[in-house]
């Protein structure tokens, strides 16, 4: 894990001066290091009938396509306000650089969906604990969230129930 880990770069002031933001496009574009990304979080849910990934706009496709694929689920889109075209049921809430809303159809599942959620990182919890009201909502079973990693300094896990979060690598 520690290889893995070692290919996210962290950038100084992104988005904004005294963040180190964790730049997680240097894992996506070596070949070798994505793969075993995906075949490690995809090797936990294998046989545990996933329906459904949500993936969370915009990295959390990148994981959530690659995990829907190799678990035989289909893909659910969480995007920014006004970038679906049906019904969408929406939710605001805090970012750790300012304020959001995210939406997702809602027409999204049949009730008891077995669904993951999965995003590139997790950091306050504001984002994911906004998806999983979302998806709650709309009727589906959350069997866990996942996330490649976590920056554990910041206690985001302790907005979800305790035994709904995984994630691949953490930063302390
Ligand atoms: P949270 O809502 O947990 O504070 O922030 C997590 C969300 O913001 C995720 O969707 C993630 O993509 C983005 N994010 C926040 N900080 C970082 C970071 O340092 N690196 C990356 N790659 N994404 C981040």
């Amino acid at each position: 894990m520690e290889e893995l880990k070692s290919i996210i770069r962290d950038i100084q002031d992104f988005p904004k001066q005294g963040v180190v933001f964790k730049d997680i496009t240097t894992l996506l574009s070596d070949a070798k290091s994505y793969h075993r990304m995906v075949d490690l979080i995809a090797h936990r849910y294998f046989g545990q009938n996933i329906a459904q990934v949500v993936g969370v706009e915009a990295r959390g496709f990148v994981l959530g396509a690659a995990l829907a694929y190799k678990l035989g689920a289909g893909v659910t889109l969480v995007r920014k306000p006004g970038k679906l075209p049906f019904r969408t049921r929406k939710k605001s809430y805090q970012l750790e650089y300012g304020e959001d809303t995210l939406e997702i159809h809602e027409d999204a599942f049949q009730p008891g969906t077995r669904v993951i959620i999965a995003d590139d990182l997790l950091a306050t919890g504001g984002t994911v604990a906004a998806v999983y009201e979302l998806v709650t909502s709309l009727g589906a079973e959350i069997v866990e969230c996942a996330f490649m990693t976590e920056l554990k300094f910041l206690n985001g896990r302790q907005r979800l129930p305790a035994d709904k979060v995984f994630s691949l690598m953490q930063f302390d």
